[in-house]
């Protein structure tokens, strides 16, 4: 399978689960455009890295994703995009009563309105050129809730919603558009508290992982970046093309609870 030719946009990827879905992109063939709203000599070396390991072109467009005008200037510096998959994210935790009315705008801005803006601006190109893939990456969050975490689970809920609304309107396009809802992935901000955790809690990393951490993903193992990125090689496949508007949960069983 080959995405050669293909270029993609993927929102907040200079880490985590953003930069392995631009790398399995890449290296299924796709051009790839990375994004956050930093612009650091680090963030453009991680796509010349893609460049040169993967033999695709790869940029870095700094753009901040709680800015709705940035969300759509981001694509039109990118030229448009075949591919789009709308990542960037931030999280919050507190009781509804406490929770910084700031910190509610700024969740439902970057995880759920850029996707409305980036979308807006990129599905036009993709009707024009006749082929077109839009992954919003949700989360076990956007179909199931959790105490403290009113605006992320609003915001996901949100992302799921509009991925319905989004296939519904493209359906006789030939473009899809569908979400991925991970559970607990290991990414490096994950990783980093794995430590610290075990030192709380007393505990070895093996009981970090599977009793605090992953107490609600049943297969007790965590879900990988390269997952994430080789579900979206898969909804960018023709094996896909009539999967369109749904969820697929890669959570361990997470949802099946
Ligand atoms: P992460 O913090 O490593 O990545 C988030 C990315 O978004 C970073 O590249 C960051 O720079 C970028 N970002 C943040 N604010 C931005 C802004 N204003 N403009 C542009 N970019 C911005 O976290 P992650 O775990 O890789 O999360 C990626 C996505 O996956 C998020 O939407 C998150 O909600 C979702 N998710 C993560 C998990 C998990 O267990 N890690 C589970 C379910 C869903």
């Amino acid at each position: 399978m080959t995405l050669s030719g293909k270029s993609a946009v993927i929102t907040g990827s200079n880490s985590g689960i953003g930069l392995g879905i631009a790398r399995e992109l890449a290296r299924a063939g796709a051009d790839v455009v990375l994004n956050s709203y930093t612009d650091s000599d680090e963030d453009h070396a991680l796509a010349a890295e893609i460049a040169s390991e993967f033999g695709v072109t790869a940029r870095y467009i700094s753009a901040d994703m709680s800015k709705g005008e940035e969300c759509r200037r981001l694509v039109a510096d990118a030229g448009g995009c075949d591919i789009l998959v709308n990542n960037a994210g931030i999280q919050h935790v507190a009781p509804v009563e406490a929770f910084d009315a700031a910190k509610w705008d700024a969740i439902i801005a970057i995880n759920m309105s850029s996707a409305f803006h980036t979308m807006a601006a990129a599905v036009p190109g993709m009707r024009a050129r006749g082929w077109g893939r839009i992954v919003n990456i949700a989360s076990a969050h956007g179909l199931t809730a959790s105490p403290y975490k009113s605006a992320y689970v609003a915001a996901k809920h949100g992302v799921v919603g509009m991925t319905k609304v989004v296939a519904l309107e493209t359906a006789e396009d030939p473009i899809t558009c569908n979400a991925i809802c991970p559970g607990y992935v290991l990414t490096p901000l994950v990783e980093s508290q794995i430590p610290d955790t075990m030192k709380e809690y007393d505990m070895s990393r093996e009981d970090v992982i599977k009793n605090v951490m992953l107490t609600r993903q049943p297969s007790k193992e965590f879900a990988t970046v390269e997952q994430m990125g080789g579900t979206t090689v898969f909804l960018c496949s023709d094996a896909a093309a009539q999967i369109t508007g749904t969820t697929i949960s890669v959570d361990g069983g997470w949802t099946a609870l």
